[in-house]
């Protein structure tokens, strides 16, 4: 490809609306447009990038033993209604009225579709196991669309769903899918980890996501310093510290003028935070809930959904809560009646805390549960942190940040048994079949690729998936015998099928060495007066400092060697 008709032009100056390393550089380097928010435009050599992502997944998914097809973006809403996933996307899920006003979908993900489609073509455990996989747009309203590729509303993603007859063949697919997962990131380039994941609005017991360890990554994730145990932080367990219990002592009121958040009580009264109990106020499908944990601890609103089983979660409005008789500030749960009240698990341990009185500035001493107040669950509502003890050893929690390329899951058989998607087993028994599913989205790995493979000069893509292989730069060209020799080696190097992107501007070398680094391609091959000298021309590799005069002649079976390393 020649730069001066390449479409799409690399720029100098950082945009300012990018928020992420990945963002600034593929906008820099004119790869990606936005057309709306979370809506891009992918240019030929981003287009050429997620190519070769994408062939790479299909090789890998094939290898496993998937199936390609290809099913609608197009989905009947009464496919959703009939597993209730529709309330579960809520307003993620982009719904449109046909002309005749039925109500469509733009499929976010396909296990609905699947599920029927293979309820009509399985009937006998015979017909089982199936992978099953399409590469495809899906649409997904998020409500923060941000980081360029990293979160959008419409993206190419490759879904792909396991059938089996039972859970161990369910396993068995999951491991066969991890593996093939584990292949498609080393061949990008891409060092992930392995963690636990809710399943969120998916479903579904088990669940893991593929995570590239990144400082611009939205994914906290909490690990251990000395097992393997590593989790999303909205699935993290952790051991929470444990307060002494002590003989519980009569309640007393307390005036805390001025003091409303938990640290003003704490340092007011002069006890740590662990030694009261925060009110933290939800409202979930409409109705307001009271969550009453361990003030040094912070609510993990994933794991409270979860127990609520609830579709909207929001924290209540200050309106509300007063609404409901509540004394902000000093709201307690002793005496508090109508309202669904959720504690963690951390106030179970210690006696004899702080809490609030629901009286204006004022808070009770000595508050113990249960003599002075009942809640209706208590459960795991606590978002670990570094520091906390591990779950799984003695060691400590740590924390770092990821973005997400890939999540899997068990699903079982709760869809199947939604849209009778059965099978006769060895006995004659009518069974439901158990699914699994897997994603990866590639215009996400794409970012992710980026953000781990850039420097201070631009992007350093990985061979694998770099748009072109070599860039091709001749300087001086206003010299005949470096455009006759560039021209003819550009000539050579495609007939050989070698990926070329020949810089033959009239550009000078800075320009020209700063758009090959910006955009990254691994091989610089640069003819000049002085190469041509020696019959020679300069190699570098972008992610090296040193450059080697190679002779011309052989010089394409030369390169061939390179990309094969
Ligand atoms: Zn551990």
């Amino acid at each position: 490809m020649r730069i001066s008709k390449l479409f799409g032009k690399t720029q100098r100056e950082v945009p300012a609306e990018a928020d992420t390393v990945s963002h600034q550089l593929l906008l820099r380097t004119g790869m990606i447009s936005q057309v709306a928010a979370g809506v891009y435009s992918y240019l030929p050599l981003a287009w050429r990038v997620l190519r070769k992502i994408e062939n790479i997944i299909r090789d890998e998914m094939d290898k496993a033993g998937g199936q390609e097809l290809s099913m609608p973006v197009l989905q009947p809403l009464e496919l959703w209604q009939e597993t209730g996933r529709d309330l579960a996307f809520g307003k993620g899920l982009f719904v449109l009225s046909d002309r005749r006003d039925r109500k469509l979908a733009l499929g976010p993900t396909h296990e609905e579709v699947i599920t029927q489609l293979v309820s009509y073509n399985v009937q006998s455990y015979r017909d089982l196991p199936l992978l099953l996989y399409q590469i495809q747009t899906k649409f997904r309203d998020e409500p923060r669309p941000r980081g360029g590729l990293i979160r959008v509303r419409e993206f190419t993603m490759k879904d792909l769903y396991s059938f089996d007859a039972d859970e161990a063949g369910l396993n068995q697919s999951y491991d066969k899918m991890l593996q093939a997962y584990r292949n498609v990131y080393a061949r990008c380039g891409l060092p992930t980890l392995l963690v636990e994941a809710d399943s969120g609005a998916i479903g579904g017991k088990d669940s893991h996501e593929y995570m590239v360890i990144a400082e611009s990554g939205e994914d906290e994730i909490i690990y251990c310093s000395k097992c393997q145990y590593a989790a999303n932080v909205d699935k993290a367990q952790s051991i929470k510290s444990k307060l002494e219990s002590g003989e519980p002592l009569p309640l007393e009121e307390v005036a805390t003028p001025g003091a409303a958040s938990i640290e003003e009580v704490a340092r007011f009264l002069k006890v740590p935070q662990s030694h009261t109990l925060k009110a933290v106020f939800y409202i979930a499908d409409g109705k307001l809930i009271f969550v009453v944990i361990r003030g040094d601890i912070e609510v993990n609103e994933v794991k409270l959904k979860n127990v609520l089983n609830c579709f909207e979660l929001r924290l209540a409005t200050e309106t509300e809560i007063m609404d409901a008789g509540i004394i902000a500030g000093a709201a307690s749960p002793i005496g508090i009646s109508g309202i669904k009240v959720v504690a963690d698990d951390s106030i179970t341990s210690g006696a004899n805390f702080i809490a609030g009185a629901n009286k204006p500035e004022t808070h009770l001493r000595n508050v113990n549960h249960p003599r002075d107040f009942s809640v209706d669950v208590v459960a795991d509502i606590a978002k670990a942190r570094a520091g906390d003890g591990c779950p799984k050893c003695d060691g400590k929690l740590l924390s770092t940040h990821g973005i997400e390329v890939g999540h899997v899951f068990k699903l079982g058989t709760f869809l199947s048994e939604k849209l009778d998607a059965l099978f006769i087993g060895a006995k004659g028994e009518s069974r439901p079949i158990v699914m699994g599913c897997y994603g990866i989205g590639l215009g996400r790995l794409l970012a992710a690729a980026v953000e781990q493979n850039h420097d201070d000069k631009g992007i350093t893509w990985p061979l694998p998936i770099a748009p072109y292989h070599i860039y091709l730069c001749p300087l001086y060209r206003e010299d005949s015998k470096v455009s006759e020799v560039a021209e003819g080696l550009y000539g050579e190097l495609e007939a050989e099928g070698l990926e070329v992107l020949f810089d033959d501007r009239q550009e000078s070398p800075g320009v020209k060495f700063n758009d090959a680094d910006l955009l990254g391609i691994p091989i610089r091959v640069t003819v000049s007066p002085r190469t041509l000298e020696t019959n020679s021309v300069e190699i570098k590799r972008r992610s090296e400092k040193e450059t080697q005069l190679v002779p011309l002649e052989g010089i394409a079976a030369r390169l061939k060697e390179l990309i094969r390393d």
